[in-house]
């Protein structure tokens, strides 16, 4: 199963999809994370990624196209968090998932309005253990102990590329490069969207069963 989970930076794509892979048994392939990582080791991919993680921008698409297929290459029933993010990785991760006979299940897209994404990644708190990735929002969805990881007990960390302007600048290259996806997927008839409001009672459950149930209803 392959299932691309789609939205803003700060939609919730890591949490949710976090749950979905627990319920499907899934691999969690976040684009970000492993770009992360790579910068916290500072290996040449770190280095490179950082160039462009640093302004909000993205990372090329021939980079991350080939990190995604080295890492799919390993892998069976994915989840997909954070690519594709440009129609020429969506046609990529097309042309790859036909050679090997594979097909999306659901593309999994968290709509949520700007004004909330800029509240909600001002307060984020990530997961410090790269096997783990978990997100918290210390205003939302705070962890039961504070700076501490409720999946892990890890150190809670906040992301760098997680400030007013940086968040701005991602937001405008989401909407120019990553939301004609949602045409894409519709027009393939794989797109399942959820409104989200994080104002309103919609829990973090609420939204995992919702997408859930769309997921069984495509399998
Ligand atoms: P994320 O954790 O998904 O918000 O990703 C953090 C940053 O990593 C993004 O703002 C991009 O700079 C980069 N990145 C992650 N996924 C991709 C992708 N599919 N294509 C290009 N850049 C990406």
């Amino acid at each position: 199963m392959y299932i691309i989970m789609l939205g803003a930076p700060g939609s919730g794509k890591g949490t949710i999809g976090n749950e979905i892979c627990d319920k499907f048994n899934l691999v969690h392939l976040a684009t970000g994370d492993i770009f992360r990582d790579e910068m916290k080791r500072q290996t040449e991919l770190g280095k490179k990624a950082e160039e462009y993680i640093s302004k909000g921008n993205l990372v090329p698409d021939e980079v991350t196209i080939a990190m995604v297929e080295g890492k799919l290459d390993k892998l069976e029933n994915v989840l997909l968090d954070g690519f594709p993010r440009t129609i020429p990785q969506a046609e990529a991760l097309d042309k790859y998932l036909e050679s090997k006979g594979k097909k999306i299940t659901a593309v999994i897209n968290l709509d949520v309005p700007d004004k909330d994404i800029i509240t909600r990644t001002s307060s984020r708190v990530i997961c410090s253990n790269k096997e783990c990735g978990a997100s918290y929002n210390t205003v939302f969805m705070p962890p039961k102990v504070e700076g501490i990881c409720d999946r892990c007990g890890s150190p809670l960390t906040k992301r760098k590329d997680d400030n007013p302007e940086t968040i701005k600048e991602r937001l405008d290259v989401y909407h120019q490069n990553t939301e004609p996806l949602i045409e894409y997927y519709t027009n393939k008839g794989l797109l399942e969207s959820i409104k989200i409001n994080i104002y309103s009672e919609t829990t973090k459950e609420d939204t995992t069963n919702e997408a859930v149930k769309r997921i069984n209803n495509r399998k």
